[in-house]
């Protein structure tokens, strides 16, 4: 194989990490990095470079951060009594875009046996720590309305009402569909449903 194929073939393979990108995708990404002029590549590399190096998790919630807390946790003008439990941090933008004003608990994931990811592999014993501190009334569940997200969901709400029982656990409302992910609905349907949010069932 020649120098370059090689090269393109590490590209591809760094591209291939990222869970979205397919083959084919992370095959093209590589290409259209190497036809990149040399200044063009070196502010890419600048760019990839900074962010990784600023990139951290919330300590509070496991929201991505440039801070150890991040800006939506350390806002005081948000609601600190009800937090919003999403599987992953595009649902917080997702949410963020839907107006909603309290904080958030970002798991991680889903609960996935098959995958053999279980609930202590996801971010949940932190959400307990955080209601052990009794400050938080409400937590919306607003993990994927999938077998996967319900099933999250469900384990969840058992715990918190084994270990907290004043603590209201409350839904999105219907409006959202079987099957649909938090990061596909489109924002007022989304903010409808956190609004006409109902108790957890
Ligand atoms: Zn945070």
């Amino acid at each position: 194989m020649s120098s370059i194929l090689r090269c393109l073939e590490r590209l591809k393979e760094a591209f291939y990490a990222l869970p979205s990108v397919t083959p084919k995708g992370a095959a093209k990404l590589a290409t259209d990095f190497i036809k990149l002029s040399q200044e063009e590549r070196v502010k890419f590399m600048n760019e990839i470079s900074q962010a990784s190096q600023s990139i951290k998790i919330c300590a509070v919630c496991g929201n991505f951060s440039t801070a150890d807390i991040c800006d939506i946790c350390s806002d005081t003008g948000r609601r600190d009594e009800v937090v919003c439990v999403v599987e992953d941090v595009m649902d917080v933008t997702a949410l963020e875009d839907a107006g909603f004003d309290g904080k958030y608990h970002v798991l991680g994931g889903r609960i996935d046996p098959l995958n053999k990811v279980m609930p202590d592999d996801l971010n949940i014993a932190a959400l307990f720590k955080r209601l052990a501190e009794g400050k938080i009334k409400e937590v919306i569940i607003g993990t994927n309305l999938n077998r996967k997200g319900a099933a999250t969901a469900r384990y969840i709400f058992n715990e918190i009402k084994r270990n907290f029982g004043n603590i209201t656990v409350t839904q999105p409302a219907h409006g959202l569909s079987e099957g649909s992910e938090i990061i596909y609905v489109n924002p007022q349907t989304l903010k409808e449903a956190v609004e006409r949010r109902t108790s957890f069932q």
